[in-house]
């Protein structure tokens, strides 16, 4: 399985959700084993952050990596698109500190990217679940299991009407990310989304950009695009999440009540816990080969393309401080 990233420079322009300010964005191509790293073209040619699980400053209302005090915000449906079309390495291109929402899914990035693929001559390194494991926290329980392929499972309960208890399952793959996933928008309670306004977030977001639910309903006039959106859009932000583990994920997660906070921390579990993965390549005839993680764990340092390989991982932080 060959290494992808884009043919061409791809731009989008839309206005972050959170910060509500204009922003201009460019995916470009980007070398074998590069990774996806984040330019912020408004602070200087070194202003870059890597998608990295070493990287999440922030995951409050969104996921937000930073570097020396360089910040890029919501940076999961874009990397939800990238993960599930399969591009590994790219520059991602933006002139402020926040990704544009779109339509509040990964829609408008996956239609564009996914006529847009380019494979590149380097296998692609796969984290494989060879034992199951299990994070909890609270409410939250994520359970990974071997399965040959890349499937998730996701709960979601809300005590409403509209949501009360969704569960949604799918093998990922390019076709089912655009066709099931992709499409699904982020959704916020109209009271939530008040209180969210008054303290200075969400000052982007719109009917344009969110499913809005109130005591009724759904608000939008459009109503939803799949009966079980929320659920679906749970696996969107898991699969954008988990594109900062830096390789794709081999393995069945079930995700119950989960969000931005526990993805990273089921992560950290995931590289404190090496026994339950083992890094692996395959050839177009599904040979396989298991990778020394010694090895590349010496050939990662420096690199944090592989950022599970390098622990102890940074204690993750809920304020937005540099890491
Ligand atoms: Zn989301």
């Amino acid at each position: 399985m060959w290494q992808h990233t884009v043919k061409k420079e791809i731009s989008f322009a839309g206005v972050g959700l959170h910060s509500g300010k204009p922003v201009k964005m460019v995916v470009k191509p980007a070398a074998a084993n590069s990774g996806i790293r984040f330019k912020r073209v408004d602070l200087g040619k070194d202003a870059i952050v890597r998608a990295s699980m070493r990287r999440v400053s922030d995951t409050t209302l969104a996921t937000t990596l930073s570097k020396n005090n360089v910040f890029v915000g919501t940076t999961e449906h874009l990397l939800a698109a990238l993960c599930g079309l399969g591009i590994d390495n790219v520059l991602v291109e933006l002139n402020s500190d926040e990704l544009p929402i779109m339509d509040g899914s990964a829609g408008p990035f996956a239609q564009v990217l996914k006529k847009n693929r380019k494979a590149q001559k380097a296998r692609r390194l796969m984290m494989k679940i060879i034992k199951e494991m299990t994070f909890k926290a609270g409410e939250t329980e994520i359970n990974v299991k071997p399965f040959d392929g890349f499937k998730i499972t996701s709960k979601v309960q809300f005590d409403h009407p509209v949501i009360k208890s969704q569960a949604y399952t799918v093998q990922v793959d390019q076709e089912s990310f655009v066709k099931e996933i992709a499409s699904a928008r982020t959704f916020g309670f109209l009271e939530q989304v008040e209180y969210l306004r008054a303290n200075g977030k969400a000052l982007g977001g719109s009917l344009e950009n969110a499913v809005v639910i109130d005591k009724d309903g759904i608000v939008n006039a459009e109503g939803l695009r799949f009966a079980d959106e929320f659920a679906r859009h749970k696996v969107l932000d898991l699969v954008g999440d988990l594109a900062l583990l830096g390789c794709p994920l081999l393995g069945h997660i079930t995700a119950c009540r989960g969000g931005h906070t526990q993805h990273v921390a089921f992560m950290r579990m995931l590289a404190d816990n090496p026994e339950c993965w083992e890094l692996v390549k395959r050839s177009d005839d599904g040979h396989e080969s298991v990778m020394d993680k010694v090895r590349m764990a010496t050939k990662a340092a420096g690199k944090m393309v592989l950022p599970f390989l390098m622990p102890p991982v940074p204690a993750l932080h809920t304020s937005k401080i540099a890491c």
